[in-house]
């Protein structure tokens, strides 16, 4: 058995697989670049490591259920004026998650806050730290059926252990009073433990009607507002964007006036004297 035969047997032993593959590359490289031990011990070690981090990444955000993978490259900025910039640089930094305070991004559908809290749920991954993502309407139904199968308690831990945990599309749905207990208390049993990533397309001031009750909106907005930062997207949809440019839709001032549609159960008054 040749030593080279010999290495390529005990980094299988040692589970040293990425070594293993670039290991005639390295000692090529090395023979050429005749390196010091230590720097050639270095990056062979790297070698390993790197393709380690890569694979514990990998998984996590696979373990992160994301609905699709965007990062902050990928966001038009200038798209999209009314975010400051500076904001996003800030939370970029994950400073929030230390500290563990929440974000939200509020705004109409398509103006970006999907792919600005996955980019920050990523970020976190990236940090090493965990994160997991779920629809508001999906993460009241799951927990709402471990309620009445008896097993709350356990199916909490899921949403309450990783450090950033996002919630898509609060408000797209009313929630029923059992779901609205249950985000309070996912709401509290996270506050000023770890940080929750919220989107929706409701302002605060709409949040009773989310709940159906004001008392537990506010209270649930007290306490994810505590530790927060709120950015708040007032453009338009980026999905229009090409649409439009293709000429299918013109601009919102360009469109003719609509008549609002009548309310269907309003009758017109009629005065008196017709
Ligand atoms: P929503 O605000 O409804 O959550 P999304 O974040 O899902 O919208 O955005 C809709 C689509 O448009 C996604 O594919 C997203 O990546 C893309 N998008 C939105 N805004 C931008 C932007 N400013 N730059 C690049 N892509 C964007
Ligand atoms: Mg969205």
């Amino acid at each position: 058995m040749t030593s080279i035969e010999q290495l390529h047997d005990t980094l299988g032993g040692l589970g040293l697989t990425a070594l293993g593959l670039r290991l005639e590359g390295l000692l090529e490289k090395a023979s050429k670049g005749e390196p010091s031990y230590a720097d050639f011990l270095l990056e062979a070690l790297n070698t390993e490591a790197d393709a380690r981090r890569q694979r514990y990444l990998k998984t996590r955000l696979q373990l992160a259920h994301l609905p699709y993978l965007k990062t902050f490259e990928q966001f038009d900025f200038g798209f999209q004026p009314s975010i400051d910039e500076r904001q996003i640089r800030e939370l970029r930094t994950l400073r929030f998650v230390h500290e563990a305070g929440n974000v939200c991004f509020l705004g109409p559908p398509g103006v970006g806050k999907t792919h600005l809290a996955v980019a920050l749920a990523e970020a976190t991954i990236r940090a090493g730290q965990a994160a997991y993502f779920m629809t508001a309407h999906d993460l009241v139904e799951d927990l709402g059926r471990a309620y009445r199968e008896g097993r709350l308690e356990r199916r909490m831990k899921v949403y309450v252990a990783p450090k950033v945990l996002v919630i898509d599309e609060m408000g797209y749905l009313p929630l029923d009073e059992l779901g609205a207990t249950i985000f309070f208390q996912l709401v509290s049993a996270r506050y000023e433990r770890s940080s929750i990533i919220l989107t929706s397309n409701k302002s605060y001031g709409d949040w009773g009607s989310i709940f159906g009750d004001p008392i537990i909106a506010t209270a649930i907005l007290d306490r994810l507002l505590h530790h927060s930062t709120t950015i708040n997207i007032r453009g338009e949809s980026y999905r229009l964007k090409d649409r439009r440019r293709a000429g299918l839709l013109t601009r919102p001032e360009e469109q003719p006036p609509v008549l609002p549609a009548a309310a269907p159960n309003r009758r017109i008054k009629r005065r008196h004297s017709e």
